[in-house]
């Protein structure tokens, strides 16, 4: 039920940030309303820009991130910590991760080969 339409499109129209970035420089968000919740960030700030349609989400990668993002992935527990317990987001964070790969006609690094064969994508 609406009660207040003023408050609740001043909610949507401020974003939420983790680190300075928005849930979509993220391979991984498992709840949308917790940043907390959002892993393996891989884009600029730059991507506020693609998200107003300014620039495309491919130019905003931020390829030293996207590295340590891969690694992570790659051992997606350690000592315990895992970044989500959710193999279905996993296997989406390699798949879009491996899109960015894609688009931007880079080699696709080991990490990210052993991903593909852990989350099932390639034999
Ligand atoms: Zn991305």
């Amino acid at each position: 039920m609406k009660t207040n339409n003023f408050d609740e499109s001043q909610q949507n129209t401020v974003p939420m940030l983790k680190d300075g970035l928005p849930r979509q420089a993220f391979a991984i968000v498992e709840d949308p309303e917790f940043p907390s919740t959002w892993h393996l960030p891989h884009h600029t700030p730059q991507i506020m820009q693609s998200i107003l349609g300014h620039c495309s989400p491919e130019s905003t990668v931020d390829w030293a991130l996207m590295g340590k993002a891969i690694v992570m992935l790659s051992r997606p527990c350690i000592d315990g910590h895992c970044i989500t317990s959710d193999k279905y987001l996993l296997l989406e964070a390699t798949r879009h991760l491996l899109n960015h790969y894609h688009t931007a006609h880079r080699p696709i690094p080991n990490a990210l080969r052993i991903c593909l064969i852990m989350f099932g994508l390639e034999r």
